[in-house]
């Protein structure tokens, strides 16, 4: 890709599904990390109260005393203050931790409840490329607020066969927020996860995937491989952790797909 000449105003791209290990912080993570080796300044959000995102880069989510919660909920809380950097140039990461699930039922009383991530993004939306948010495994008021404040979704998807069911009901929550929130909402694409081509039933359920979503799906592929439970455990992306493996280069050609795709 070619280096941009200037920076932003970022894609809010959400990551989305509401089955957990799917492959979401992970996609999050690398597909970040792969977009800002080749130059693009990158947000990462963790929208998790697991944190797993923030674990992710080697944070202890439990000792932060500013993340995502505090933004959401607190007017007087500077966005610059909650920023983190990662041990990637161009990488920054919004912190989350257990606090965030209180925000869910907060939240509700709020006014314009679905718009609060999108408000607090938005002083930043020009200093970046790429907003990637992280969701948890769930349809609430989290997630609504996530796809409220996208441009794109992105769906990870393991090639397992009761994975596809759940897409559908993503789907019809996407054409809703789409519908009542956020006109311009788009799907960007499901991304296979998990596959492995040693199985038939790998091979299949990617066949069916492709059969469902057409140009939907990524052409990239992410293979089945210890060596992402390892970079959890590293602190670190694997394209810098084990910067030649499969599981980097899978990424890095994600990030040349979205790249090409988005125009960024
Ligand atoms: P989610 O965020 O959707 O819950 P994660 O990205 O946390 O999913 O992945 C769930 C688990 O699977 C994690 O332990 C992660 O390290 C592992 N994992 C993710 N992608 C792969 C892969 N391609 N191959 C093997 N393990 C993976
Ligand atoms: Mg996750």
């Amino acid at each position: 890709p070619q280096p941009l000449e200037r920076h932003g105003p970022a894609r809010v791209i959400a990551m989305a599904n509401q089955k957990g290990g799917v492959g979401k912080t992970t996609t999050t993570i690398n597909l970040g990390a792969a977009l800002a080796e080749y130059g693009r300044k990158v947000l990462l959000v963790d929208f998790d109260p697991q944190g797993a995102l923030s674990v992710g880069f080697g944070t202890n989510p439990h000792t932060l005393d500013l993340t995502v919660y505090n933004l959401l909920m607190q007017e007087d809380v500077d966005i610059d203050d909650v920023m983190v950097k990662t041990n990637v140039a161009g990488l920054r990461l919004l912190p989350a931790n257990i606090d965030l699930s209180a925000a869910e039922i907060q939240l509700v009383n709020e006014v314009a409840r679905e718009q609060t991530l999108a408000r607090v993004l938005r002083p930043v939306i020009p200093d970046f490329d790429y907003v990637l948010i992280d969701c948890q495994p769930s349809l609430g008021l989290l997630t609504i607020n996530a796809l409220t404040a996208a441009h794109s979704v992105l769906v990870p998807l393991e090639c397992e066969f009761f994975s596809l069911r759940g897409v559908a009901l993503l789907l019809d929550t996407v054409d809703k927020v789409r519908e009542r929130l956020n006109y311009d909402l788009e799907l960007d694409g499901i991304l296979a996860t998990m596959y492995d081509s040693r199985t038939t039933h790998s091979r299949q359920v990617l066949q069916r995937v492709a059969e469902a979503f057409g140009d939907k799906v990524f052409s990239t592929v992410i293979t089945r491989t210890v060596r992402f439970p390892e970079t959890t455990v590293a602190g670190e992306p694997i394209t810098t952790w084990a910067p030649a493996s499969s599981g980097a280069r899978a990424y890095r050609q994600l990030a040349r797909e979205l790249i090409a795709a988005t125009d960024k």
